[in-house]
C-alpha cells in the first residue's frame, strides 16, 4: 500500500519534471530570427510552391530539420522514410472560357456575360452541361428549427438557384431572424453550408442570386487556380449573379423574391420550386498543367509511436508578380521559423515524449490548403492517431487597430474547452500577457487547420493579426515583431507540454 503510494508520488514527480515549463525551454529570439530572415530573403523568390524559390525553401527547411536531428516522417509508417520531403503533384488550371445561359424554349435564350453579370468558381475539370433548374430559397436544411428548403423538391442533377442570407436576415425583428441568427452567428460559413447542402442533394451547379445589389462581378479573364491531382472532396461549379442578372433570369417565372423573403422571415415558409420549361446551359473550359511540389516533415519519435502531435506552418507564399518579390515574412516565414525553433528546443532537450512530435511545413496553402490536404489525405488514421495539430500562420505582426501590438488570436474547435483553457494558462505565464481573441474555427477555412478539422482532428491555430502589408511585397523581414513571435512561441510550447500532461493523466 505504501509502496504503491510512493511509486505514484514518484511517477507524478517525474512527469511534472518531464513536462513542466522548464523541460523544453521556450524559444528565444535568436532561435528563429535568422531562419525567418533567410526564408523571407530574395533568395527564396517568394516561395511559390512550384518555383525554384519554393524548392529552395523546402531544401532549407529540410536541412534545418536534419541539423536539429529530427527523423524524416512518413505518413503511413513513421521513421521508415529517409527523406523529409513528401512529394506530390498539383494541377494548375487556367480558365480559357466560360458560358452561362438560361434557355426558356422557343429560341428564347438569355446568355449572360462573364465580364459584367456573373463570376464563376470552377471545379478542376472542364465541363459542359445542360440541366433543369430549381429555385431552393436559401438552400438551407436546419432540422432543429424544422426548416428545410429541400423538402418538397428534388435537386438531383439540377442547377440550384440560391438566395443569400437566411430567413429573416434582413429584418432583426422577424421570427426568422430570432430563430436563425444563432445558427449562423458569423455569416462567412453560411455560403459553404449551402454549397455542401446542394452537393448532398445531388445538384450539379449552384447559382447564387443577388437581391441586395452588393455584388459587382469583375471579368474572369486570365483566371487561374490550383487543385490537388486527385482531390477527394466532391465539388461543383459555383456561379454568382449580379442583381440585374438575377432579375433577368427570373423574368417570366412565378418566383417573386421580395414575397419569398417575407414569407420565410415571418412564417418560416419555404418557396422552393422547379422552373418549368427552363434549362440551364453552362460550360467551363480549362487548360490544366501538372506540377510537382513538396511538403517537408520531420519528427521526434515518441514512446508510443502510434500517436502524434503535429506542430505545423505553411512555407509557401505568392512568389514573384510583376517583377516584385512577395517575401512573405509574416506570411508565413514567421510560422515556419517558429516551428523550426520549437523543433530545435524539443530535440535538444533529449526528452523522449510520450507521443511522436511531428514538425510539418506544408506547401500550397495560399492556393487552397493543398499541402495540408494532401498530408491529411495520406494519413492512415487507423494506424496513426493525431491527438492535436497546432498551426501557426502569421505570428509576427499586429493589426493597425492593435496599437499596443498585444492582441493574439487563437482558434480552436467549438467543443474544445480544454484547449482554450490550456492556451489561456500559457498566456498568463507571460510577463506581459496578450489580449487573447479566442475564436471558434467551426466552418472556417482560413488556413491549414481546416484540413485537419474536416477529419475531426483537434486543432489550435495561432495568428497575430491582419496588417496593411498582408499579401503585398511589403511583408518583409525588417517589419516583423520578434518579441511578439517569441511570446507566441512560449504559449505554443507550453500548450503542447500542457496538452501532453493533461492527455496522459485524463486517459
Ligand atoms: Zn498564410
Amino acid at each position: 500500500m505504501r509502496l504503491q503510494k510512493l511509486s505514484l508520488v514518484v511517477l507524478f514527480f517525474c512527469k511534472s519534471i518531464l513536462f513542466s515549463q522548464t523541460s523544453v525551454p521556450n524559444p528565444v529570439k535568436s532561435d528563429f530570427s535568422g531562419t525567418l530572415s533567410f526564408l523571407a530573403s530574395d533568395w527564396m523568390e517568394g516561395r511559390e510552391p512550384t518555383s525554384k524559390g519554393g524548392f529552395k525553401a523546402a531544401d532549407y527547411i529540410a536541412s534545418m530539420m536534419e541539423l536539429y536531428q529530427l527523423l524524416p516522417y512518413n505518413n503511413s509508417s513513421p521513421s521508415k522514410n529517409n527523406t523529409f520531403f513528401q512529394d506530390f503533384n498539383i494541377k494548375r488550371h487556367a480558365v480559357q472560357s466560360v458560358s452561362l445561359a438560361i434557355d426558356s424554349g422557343n429560341n428564347n435564350t438569355i446568355l449572360l456575360s462573364p465580364k459584367s453579370e456573373y463570376k464563376v468558381t470552377p471545379v478542376d475539370k472542364s465541363s459542359k452541361q445542360e440541366a433543369g433548374i430549381v429555385f431552393v430559397g436559401y438552400g438551407l436544411s436546419v432540422s432543429k428549427e424544422n426548416y428545410d428548403d429541400y423538402t418538397k423538391i428534388s435537386a438531383k442533377d439540377k442547377v440550384v438557384l440560391v438566395l443569400e442570407g437566411y430567413p429573416g436576415y434582413k429584418d432583426t425583428a422577424s421570427v426568422g431572424f430570432k430563430k436563425f441568427k444563432k445558427w449562423f452567428p458569423e455569416e462567412n460559413n453560411l455560403e459553404e453550408t449551402k454549397i455542401q447542402n446542394a452537393i448532398q442533394q445531388g445538384a450539379i451547379a449552384v447559382i447564387f442570386l443577388d437581391v441586395t445589389g452588393n455584388f459587382k462581378p469583375k471579368s474572369t479573364d486570365n483566371y487561374t487556380f490550383d487543385s490537388l491531382e486527385n482531390p477527394t472532396s466532391l465539388s461543383i461549379p459555383i456561379f454568382r449573379l449580379s442583381a440585374p442578372a438575377t432579375e433577368k433570369i427570373l423574368t417570366g417565372t412565378s418566383i417573386q423574391l421580395a414575397e419569398t423573403e417575407k414569407k420565410a422571415a415571418q412564417q418560416l415558409k419555404t418557396s422552393s420550386s422547379l422552373l418549368k420549361n427552363k434549362k440551364c446551359n453552362f460550360s467551363i473550359d480549362l487548360k490544366s498543367e501538372t506540377f510537382p511540389v513538396r511538403n517537408v516533415i520531420g519528427m521526434i519519435p515518441g514512446k508510443d509511436t502510434s500517436k502524434s502531435i503535429i506542430i505545423g506552418a505553411h512555407y509557401d507564399h505568392l512568389g514573384i508578380k510583376k517583377d516584385s518579390i512577395y517575401n512573405g515574412a509574416d506570411d508565413n516565414a514567421s510560422g515556419v521559423s517558429g516551428m523550426l525553433a520549437l523543433a530545435k528546443n524539443w530535440s535538444a532537450s533529449k526528452i523522449k515524449p510520450p507521443y511522436n512530435i511531428v514538425f510539418a511545413s506544408w506547401t500550397a496553402e495560399e492556393t487552397g490548403l493543398l499541402g495540408s490536404e494532401y498530408f491529411v489525405q495520406h494519413l492512415d488514421l487507423n494506424q496513426q492517431k493525431i491527438l492535436l495539430c497546432v498551426n501557426m500562420d502569421m505570428i509576427s505582426r499586429s493589426a493597425p487597430e492593435d496599437t499596443k501590438q498585444r492582441i493574439l488570436s487563437i482558434g480552436t474547435q467549438k467543443e474544445d474547452e480544454n484547449l482554450r483553457k490550456i492556451a489561456a494558462a500559457g498566456n498568463q505565464n507571460l510577463q506581459n500577457p496578450f489580449e487573447l481573441d479566442l475564436w471558434e474555427t467551426n466552418g472556417h477555412t482560413g488556413s491549414d487547420y481546416a484540413s485537419f478539422t474536416t477529419k475531426g482532428i483537434p486543432i489550435m491555430t495561432f495568428f497575430s493579426g491582419f496588417h496593411a502589408d498582408y499579401h503585398s511585397p511589403r511583408d518583409q523581414a525588417v517589419k516583423v515583431d520578434l518579441n511578439k513571435e517569441k511570446d507566441i512561441l512560449s504559449i505554443v510550447n507550453s500548450s503542447v507540454l500542457q496538452f501532453i500532461e493533461t492527455h496522459s493523466t485524463t486517459k
